[in-house]
């Protein structure tokens, strides 16, 4: 049988080797280390933003936004049910409220049209996902956002790199947020960072990263903090990887085209959009959605991938449908249609920036063969 491919490996072919021998022949290990700072700024540049605020993963940047943003508890806050737990967590561990919002069927992402609806005397927050490669239609969120007073963050953990219209994801709202884990197309192994073009906001996210240690009287603590700190070695890293930006995600556009080529004239599956009005695909993953004429649903398929030796990750299920949070009340007799529908037909392939050409076909004549069975 031939080797399995897995869905995701990392490109670690720069400078990554090189700065991480300097960590440990200079003894900067901790997150004291010079790289912390460098790809900080790095980061902030890529994205126009004045401050970046590295830590420990994307969950623990999310987190850090929302409590530094000092919501009122019990403020509402509009997110997507189509998203990864770690949005709708910091919300909650915050004491606020999710508000969930359902997805565009086609660019997957949180529908714009639905969110004034949603909003009540007690919203106070949207919280922007961009969704596997492609990003949400900022403007219209930006622009209800700005007409209701709303604070905006934005988790652009999936679009390092990526732009809307011209200006790059990351940029926009109070905060943005990024996850660095070894799927990102940027990745630290395990690692995130806040962006935001405020002062006070940089500084209380520093402040909170490091257990709120006031600045003049070293454990002396103002508030309860957290130690989001990032390592000099997860920067060391993360800078050698920022340094082939552009490389990066010109090789996750190949693979996504190339996976387009091989399987767009598969009736049985709906394919990631290849460009909106407002960007092209990035194709952090390459998601496909198996239409209802199709004679299986997306587990089916995965597992006759999976005998193939082709391994496969499914689609995010809905918060409104978490185990966790049905139990503690939450989105009661809520229904999110779209959401629903993706997490049972959605699935992605292999997608890592590390797969070759002879892969993506081995991929997609298996696919072809295992649909067709
Ligand atoms: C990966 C991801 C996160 C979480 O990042 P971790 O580093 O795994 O904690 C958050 N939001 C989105 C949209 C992600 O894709």
């Amino acid at each position: 049988m031939k080797p399995p491919i897995p869905v995701n490996e990392p490109l670690l072919n720069g400078n990554e080797k090189k700065y991480v021998t300097e960590c440990i022949e200079s003894g900067w290990i901790s997150s004291e280390g010079p790289f912390v700072r460098k790809f900080e700024a790095s980061m902030a540049d890529y994205a126009n933003r004045k401050h970046g605020v590295a830590v420990c993963n994307g969950t623990a940047a999310l987190e850090l936004a929302v409590a530094a943003l000092d919501l009122p508890p019990g403020s509402e806050v509009l997110v997507p049910s189509f998203t990864i737990i770690s949005c709708v967590l910091a919300i909650v561990r915050r004491g606020c409220v999710p508000v969930l919002v359902d997805s565009d069927p086609v660019t997957w992402n949180m529908d714009a049209a639905q969110l004034e609806s949603k909003i009540t005397p007690r919203t106070k927050a949207v919280m922007i996902v961009h969704i596997y490669g492609l990003p949400t239609d900022v403007d219209p969120v930006l622009e209800i956002a700005g007409r209701y007073g709303l604070k905006v963050i934005e988790d652009a953990s999936e679009m390092i790199g990526q732009y809307y219209k011209d200006r790059p994801c990351g940029s926009f709202g109070d905060i943005s947020t990024f996850s660095f884990y070894a799927n990102k197309h940027v990745t630290t192994g395990e690692g995130g960072m806040v962006l935001t073009d405020d002062d006070a906001l940089a500084e209380r996210c520093s402040l909170l990263r490091n257990l709120f240690f006031v600045p003049n009287r070293r454990y002396v603590h103002d508030e309860l903090g957290f130690n989001f700190r990032m390592t000099n070695l997860q920067a060391a890293i993360g800078l050698a990887q920022i340094e082939r930006l552009s490389e990066l995600t010109e090789r996750k556009r190949e693979i996504g085209r190339h996976y387009t080529e091989l399987l767009s004239d598969l009736p049985e599956l709906q394919l990631p959009l290849t460009s909106a009005p407002y960007a092209d695909n990035v194709y952090w993953v390459y998601g496909i959605v198996l239409h209802e004429e199709a004679n299986l649903d997306a587990p089916e398929l995965q597992a006759r991938l999976v005998d193939e030796g082709i391994a496969t990750r499914p689609f995010f299920w809905p918060m409104h449908e978490q185990p966790v949070f049905v139990r503690a009340g939450l989105f009661r007799g809520e229904s999110y249609p779209v959401a629903e529908r993706l997490a049972r037909r959605g699935f992605y392939i292999p997608s890592g920036m590390a797969l070759t050409a002879e892969q993506r076909i081995r991929v997609a004549e298996t696919l072809r063969s295992a649909i067709r069975a």
